[in-house]
């Protein structure tokens, strides 16, 4: 999740993965648009999920499914393929990172969706965690503040077929009123209190998953309303890039 910790795990890299990378055939329909890679890595992912998502506690097997599904690699520069699968976030340029498998498992299984929900993504990043969301739940509406981020996120998930997102490159931190209340909010990148904007917009019995801390580390929080009071839960500790906004910290 922390940018600053990634410079470590440059060093190792998954080579075995790597040759599958160069392998290339004429079947996929993305390749036409020059940038979905053939090679699937499904071992790499059912691997990922029976090592570092169950034995942690995953469960829902929702969640599982979708982590075994969504490819992980399409999403991670083309330097870092080989790292795609591995139990650490990744840079995916501008400062920011694509969160570690486990923490986009851990946080998607807490907003226990059902399939019927429409669910604000604050920080879409690389659109990683967004294509598991829109596998889950019935729509996406994700915010991302750095426009080209974004930008290259949708193109990628329109490319991958999805058809449920709805995407804005704004401050995340107001929520997005529009299409409140909410079920369910996450919220990828690092708050210092959690915004007043996501509280008012979560209907009554609805979920929001974010990580409140300093600059260095938060603890992940599950947020739930009652009514007017909000339940709050920890879900250990965590380390992510920034929210910069309005109601997160100032650039
Ligand atoms: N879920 C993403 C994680 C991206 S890192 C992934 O798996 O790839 C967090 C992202 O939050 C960054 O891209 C950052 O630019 C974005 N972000 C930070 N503050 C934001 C804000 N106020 N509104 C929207 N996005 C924000």
């Amino acid at each position: 999740m922390g940018a600053r910790t990634i410079g470590a795990f440059l060093l190792h890299g998954g080579l075995s993965l790597r040759v599958g990378a160069l392998t290339q055939s004429d079947s996929s329909p993305m390749e036409e648009h020059g940038m979905i890679r053939d090679h699937d890595y499904r071992l790499a992912r059912e691997k990922m999920v029976s090592t570092q998502l169950i034995p942690r506690g995953i469960k829902d097997p929702r969640v599982l499914e979708a982590m075994k599904e969504v490819r992980r690699d399409l999403f991670v520069e083309e330097a870092l393929i080989g790292q795609a699968y591995n139990d650490h976030p990744l840079p995916i340029g501008h400062n920011q990172t694509i969160s570690q498998p486990f923490i986009v498992a851990l946080m998607t299984e807490a907003l226990a969706l059902k399939g019927t929900e429409k669910v604000p993504e604050i920080g879409t990043g690389s659109g990683y965690q967004t294509a598991v969301l829109a596998k889950l739940a019935d729509k996406v509406y994700t915010v991302e503040r750095i426009r080209p981020l974004m930008v290259k996120a949708r193109n990628l998930l329109a490319q991958l077929n999805f058809q449920n997102i709805l995407f804005k490159a704004f401050d995340g931190t107001l929520g997005w009123e529009e299409y409140a209340p909410f079920d369910a909010i996450i919220v990828t990148a690092g708050a210092p209190g959690i915004p007043q904007p996501l509280l008012d917009q979560l209907a009554e019995g609805g979920r929001l998953v974010i990580p409140i801390g300093n600059r260095f580390s938060q603890e992940l929080m599950k947020v739930t309303r009652r009514k007017n009071s909000y339940n709050q839960e920890s879900l250990g500790g965590c380390r992510f890039v920034d929210l910069v906004g309005l109601h997160g910290w100032k650039e």
